[in-house]
């Protein structure tokens, strides 16, 4: 199993990944950094820049952020490049998750360039097309 270089939550790899690519480091960094409990997910995300940051989720009865969200904070902490592609993989071998309701809102809203992998094998869909006739928050802000 191996993790980016720098087992850092970002790293620039000098070249868009590939989709494979993408979900293997989310594959190997659920194995290594998923507890079943706290962190069950893990999200890759590349920028247009090729800047790429991982995230994990964090549970909590309260509400805790989805893998998806703290990849998106973690690039944005490195980038302004728009994101261009994501990746989430659960743990126990769920391979590649989709977005939940909110995450794909949050996508939508916040890098509306963004392309889903949602299922292994599949291409990855615009994320307007994974949530049709959506609430657009930036019309009305
Ligand atoms: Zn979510």
């Amino acid at each position: 199993m191996s993790l980016p270089k720098r087992r850092r939550c970002v790293a620039t790899f000098g070249a868009m990944l590939p989709v494979d690519e993408l979900v293997r480091i989310a594959t190997d960094l659920i194995a290594v950094r998923g507890d079943g409990q706290a962190h069950s997910v893990a999200t890759v995300v590349q920028a247009a820049d090729e800047t790429v940051a991982t995230g994990l989720d964090l549970f909590h009865f309260t509400g805790g952020p989805c893998a998806e969200l703290t990849a998106l904070a973690n690039l944005a902490s490195l980038t302004s490049s728009p994101a261009r592609l994501i990746v989430a993989v659960g743990d126990h071998g769920c391979g590649v998750l989709a977005p939940c309701g909110r995450c794909r809102q949050v996508l939508l809203d916040a890098q509306p360039e963004v392309h889903v992998i949602r299922e292994m094998g599949g291409d990855p869909l615009p994320i307007a097309e994974c949530l049709p006739f959506s609430y657009r928050w930036n019309d009305h802000k």
